[in-house]
């Protein structure tokens, strides 16, 4: 199988975690004989300063002509005065935009090994491992109207929560089918008792729950969600959600995995089946955190585990997937850690050492 991917690396240590998972992503061409065309194009802000646009033309194409694309991080702080009409994160917007990526997925995965260097009791945390399926296209960041004014009495403005019920079916029927692969279990995250399209979301919830029958539904509100999150996150495997309060609650989950640089993500624009290739964008959740570039002391995994995403849901290879899912757990126990997971009588390691080291294990 030759798969088409487009590599963003964008800025700070977008290029230093990329180079890493494109290491893991070789040897996974070498273990499977897949053949993995990769074709490198700009984003960001070195997309800004060579050619004037944070998403230029040609990446645009690079991307639409690809199955998937792996994005580093964009972010600079030369770009950080507001007067500046274009922005390093404006071609990550577009990108999503442009190619119809409407579900964020994030899973969060509490590793045993790093549950005592969290901020949070180790036995509530212990095995967490759930995914939220976020709207990305819609709802409250989307919806019109949307504007300000002015009246005799002040000044005023409105933002609007609106959904259609093919808008949710789509993002629902992804959450049943991620549900169906894993542990069977989903949550539809709303506020029925107070928003109509929150109502609306129960509803379409609910009929396209009829083709699931094998997947336990549950429906829970925004608020009591945001406290079972660090309550009982142990009780969550797939949570289905509008696009601010997936925006919120997944910030939320992700300080159970310890660092942001443990975190990956995918943004899909289609759903994927068991054999059936979605096309997406697959990105760390961090920033290009600039602070520490280029000192090969950013921590990797997160880029390799969104690797790993986009083998499993754009290049339908679950298995592979599997196998670098399961070399960074060995790797972690076997005590090597970057310097934001670090604890004391571990093995501190940089950026490339992190990478080659997980390479080994995958070959092992
Ligand atoms: P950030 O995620 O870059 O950094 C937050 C903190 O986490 C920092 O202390 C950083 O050093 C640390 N960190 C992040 N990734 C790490 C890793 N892999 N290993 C070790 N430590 C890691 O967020 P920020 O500082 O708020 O933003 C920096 C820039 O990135 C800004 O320009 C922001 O707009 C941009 N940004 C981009 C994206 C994206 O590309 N998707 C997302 C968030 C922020």
């Amino acid at each position: 199988m030759n798969i088409k991917i487009a590599v963003l690396s964008g800025d700070g240590i977008g290029p230093e975690v990329i180079a890493e998972a494109l290491k893991v992503l070789e040897m996974v061409g070498q273990y499977t004989c897949h053949e993995f065309s990769l074709t490198h194009g700009l984003v960001g802000g070195e997309a800004i300063e060579r050619t004037g646009s944070a998403l230029p033309d040609e990446t645009l194409a690079l991307a639409r002509a690809s199955d998937a694309v792996l994005f580093g991080a964009v972010g600079d702080p030369k770009f950080d005065d507001p007067g500046l009409k274009m922005r390093p994160e404006d071609g990550l917007l577009a990108l999503r935009k442009e190619l119809g990526l409407f579900a964020n997925l994030r899973p969060v995965m509490v590793y045993d090994e790093l549950v005592d260097g969290a901020i949070f009791k180790p036995d509530i945390i212990r095995g967490a491992d759930f995914i939220f399926v976020r709207e990305l296209t819609g709802g409250l960041y989307f919806g019109q109207p949307k504007k300000r004014w002015t009246v005799p009495e002040g000044r005023r403005a409105v933002d609007s929560m609106a959904y259609s019920e093919q808008e949710i079916e789509r993002l629902v029927r992804l959450g049943f089918e991620l549900a169906r692969a894993r542990r069977r279990k989903l949550t539809s995250v709303d506020k029925a008792n107070v928003l109509e399209s929150s109502r609306l979301w129960r509803e379409v919830t609910n009929d396209v729950a009829r083709d699931y029958p094998e997947v336990a539904l549950e429906h829970m509100l925004v608020d009591t969600c945001a406290m079972r999150i660090l309550l009982t996150p142990r009780d969550f495997d797939v949570l289905v959600t509008e696009n601010t309060f997936g925006d919120i609650l997944t910030d939320e989950a992700s300080l159970l995995a310890g660092s942001m640089g443990m975190l990956p993500s995918a943004s899909l624009a289609g759903v994927p089946r068991e054999v059936e290739r979605a096309f997406g964008l697959y990105e760390p959740i961090h920033g290009s955190a600039p602070a520490i570039a280029g000192k090969d002391i950013a921590n990797p995994i997160a880029t390799i585990l969104t690797l790993a995403m986009m083998l499993r849901y754009s290049c339908a290879l679950p298995e592979e997937a599997g196998l670098v899912e399961r070399a960074v757990a060995r790797v972690l126990k076997m005590g090597y850690r970057t310097g934001d997971i670090m604890s004391e009588g571990k093995k501190q390691v940089g950026t490339k050492e992190m990478g080659d080291i997980i390479v080994r294990e995958i070959a092992a």
